[in-house]
């Protein structure tokens, strides 16, 4: 578990935790069957701070650091729903806080002030058709004319693509290659800009999730994020916090998990016992808790890293790698243990399972993470697999 370090950590927790006992975990249910988090729920976490935690005061948001978000993601993991804290942190973490690094003064009023009031959602477009782990292949464009970019191209898997008010985009202002990427906030009533359908996924279903288009979109040259042709390292930058999410969110839901399937082995009686009379079953959830432990501790790790400005960029994959890898075994141990009950979409635990499946293809997928691991350590041979 994450620990508080302070008073003001616990006082945050708790504010965190009674905002989803009453907001979040009693409406989960049917923000699943309607595909999307409401747009009063961003307004609410927006109006208690929520959504501008680590963003500047200048703008509205609080000017904290990373533990803080770690907070808020445990205690939105509670309400038993991987969509619904990501459906929140896409939209301030992914694709608010880099406009706020990096964007000018200008587009931080304009568009990081409302979005951390909750009164505008915001999405992050990098993914395309043809361009998903390989960030530098992308091929949505955007031609400088004037005082305007006129941008063309689309974005696939966009979390909020079809109810957000602006989308921090990836696009090609320059030539082949990361060398030639920019990001430019695309307010959605722009011409030209529109939207697919609301993808149909087989889990996290209370986050939107959808794919968007661009046809001689037209948007001022101001609403360009840092420089022309930066933006592969402001993405980059970006990931290393996306990561450090999910990390935390594959943590407390392998720790939701555990809970539930303790719950379940105590109460449930097979051949005239409880399932967890059986030593098959208390040896496999000592393995899960014990590799939630670790899960923790690497997290932990990253995070203290990251807060002390520490080169991290290893160690955040080596969590995201390690909790999204975990949480997927753990589900398919802690949902064995419910048998036909972990088939039913009524069930928390059979929902916690088919949900845990995105954890390790978001933010970068698992194969990603190696990458940059073998990387960092020297392994990489040139030419091999590349
Ligand atoms: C629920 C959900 C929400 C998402 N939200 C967003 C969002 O808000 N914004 C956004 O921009 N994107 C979003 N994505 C997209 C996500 O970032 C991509 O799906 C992910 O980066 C992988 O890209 P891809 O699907 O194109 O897979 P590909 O890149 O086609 O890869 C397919 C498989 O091959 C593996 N692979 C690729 N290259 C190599 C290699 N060199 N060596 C070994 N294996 C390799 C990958 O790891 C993967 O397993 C979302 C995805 C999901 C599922």
């Amino acid at each position: 578990m994450l620990r508080n370090q302070s008073e003001e950590h616990e006082l945050f927790r708790q504010s965190v935790r009674n905002f989803v006992e009453k907001e979040i975990t009693p409406n989960v249910l049917t923000w699943e069957s309607e595909g999307a988090v409401p747009r009063e729920i961003f307004e609410k976490a927006g109006e208690l701070g929520y959504l501008g935690l680590r963003i500047g005061e200048d703008v509205g948001g609080s000017g904290l650091d990373f533990r803080y978000t770690g907070i808020f993601v445990q205690e939105m993991m509670r309400c038993g729903s991987i969509g619904a804290p990501v459906a929140l942190l896409a939209h301030a973490e992914f694709a608010t806080k880099v406009v706020d690094r990096a964007g000018s003064a200008d587009l931080r009023e304009r568009i990081v002030r409302p979005a951390a009031a909750g009164k505008m959602i915001g999405s992050l477009g990098v993914t395309e058709p043809g361009a998903g782990s390989d960030v530098a292949a992308l091929r949505t464009k955007a031609v400088r004319d004037g005082d305007d970019y006129v941008i063309n191209g689309s974005k696939l898997f966009i979390t909020n693509g079809t109810i957000s008010d602006f989308v921090t985009t990836a696009v090609r202002t320059g030539g082949e290659g990361y060398g030639g990427i920019s990001l430019i906030v695309v307010p959605t009533d722009t011409p030209g800009f529109s939207r697919g359908r609301r993808l149909r996924k087989i889990g996290t279903h209370a986050s939107d999730t959808g794919e968007i288009f661009y046809d001689d979109c037209r948007v001022p040259a101001a609403n360009l994020v840092g420089e022309e042709n930066g933006g592969f390292r402001l993405i980059m930058e970006g990931f290393v916090g996306e990561r450090l999410v999910l990390s935390f969110l594959a943590c407390a839901h392998t720790r939701l998990m555990w809970e539930e399937a303790r719950r379940y082995g105590h109460e449930r009686h097979a051949f005239g016992r409880p399932l967890l009379a059986n030593q098959v079953w208390t040896h496999r959830l000592a393995d899960v808790r014990t590799a939630l432990e670790a899960a923790e501790a690497l997290t932990e790790r990253a995070l203290d890293l990251h807060l002390r400005g520490e080169p991290c960029d290893g160690e955040v994959s080596m969590a995201k790698l390690f909790t999204c890898e975990i949480a997927v075994d753990a589900a398919r141990t802690c949902a064995q243990i419910f048998g036909g009950m972990s088939h039913m979409e009524e069930c928390l635990m059979g929902r916690l399972y088919r949900d845990s499946l995105a954890l390790t293809i978001g933010a970068g997928s698992s194969e990603m993470m190696r990458e940059i691991i073998a990387r960092n350590e020297g392994l990489a041979v040139q030419g091999a697999g590349q």
